[in-house]
């Protein structure tokens, strides 16, 4: 292990242009679970609540389980020394951007500036009828479905539900930023969930070197990851900061 960090240290220095993509095993360590496997959310809960369809004809059943998801629970969250680490990467000129999928605002909270959100926030909601956009402090969530003060339309946070479109900006940006990295630095995610699972290919095939860091192999381990650092993203990345800015 220790000669692979080696490898990714020597890549990572020299690198004019590194980017982050994250999924939901970078915020395992906030005590986030990812959707799958056995301690994963869907477990516990029916994704259909994140259906847009069955939002829009059942959205006071949505919003019960929405709320305790991503407004009780998610919350109470805050960010781990992952996200930490990277915060300060971009801070040292170290990473360029983070492209994450996550939706927990955590990268934010952490400190990043530069986060592309390829598939929303949990902590914006929004009017479909007027745009408007609201925190959740400024909507009443103990009065489900919470809306909007204007026009009484109900309020959808505003993350990509199942059966909605990527907005086009986010895709747009994350392919440009994808293709312009040197060094692609892919965290805690499985590669299923498409089309953001189509970013780190295009990294790839611009040439850069793609460093994977997950406890357990995944789509990426044998198709396209340069290095594989076996590990939880905390403890990883931590050890990769120390030795970025001493060695
Ligand atoms: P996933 O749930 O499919 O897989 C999680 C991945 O993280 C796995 O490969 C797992 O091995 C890895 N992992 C687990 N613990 C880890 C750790 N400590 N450090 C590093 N890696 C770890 O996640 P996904 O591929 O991101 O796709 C799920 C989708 O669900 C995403 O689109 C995301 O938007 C959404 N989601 C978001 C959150 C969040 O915002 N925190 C939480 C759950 C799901």
């Amino acid at each position: 292990m220790d000669k692979t960090i080696d490898k990714a240290i020597e890549v990572l220095k020299k690198s004019n242009h590194t980017t982050a993509f994250t999924g939901a095993g970078i915020s395992v360590e906030s005590g986030i679970p990812p959707f799958r496997g056995p301690e994963g959310l869907w477990s516990k809960y029916d994704p259909q609540v994140l259906d847009i369809d069955y939002f829009h004809n059942h959205p006071s059943e949505s919003w019960k389980v929405i709320k305790e998801i991503f407004y009780d629970f998610f919350a109470g969250a805050a960010p781990n020394p992952a996200h930490k680490a990277l915060a300060v990467m971009e801070k040292n000129g170290l990473l360029s951007a983070i492209i994450t999928q996550n939706i927990d605002n955590l990268h934010q909270k952490a400190g990043s500036k530069k986060v592309i959100e390829y598939h929303g926030n949990s902590q914006k909601l929004i009017c479909p009828h007027c745009q408007k956009q609201f925190t959740p402090d400024e909507t009443d969530l103990n009065n489900l479905p919470p809306l909007c003060p204007d026009d009484r339309n109900v309020l959808k946070p505003d993350f990509v539900f199942f059966g909605e479109p990527i907005p086009g900006t986010a895709h747009l940006l994350s392919s440009e930023e994808s293709q312009n990295a040197e060094v692609f630095l892919l965290i805690g995610t499985t590669g299923e969930v498409m089309p953001a699972a189509m970013i780190p290919g295009f990294a790839k095939d611009n040439g850069a070197t793609i460093i994977e860091i997950n406890p357990d192999e995944s789509h990426y381990t044998n198709q396209i990851t340069d290095i594989f650092l076996k590990g939880k993203a905390g403890e990883i990345l931590s050890e990769l900061l120390r030795k970025l800015l001493t060695d």
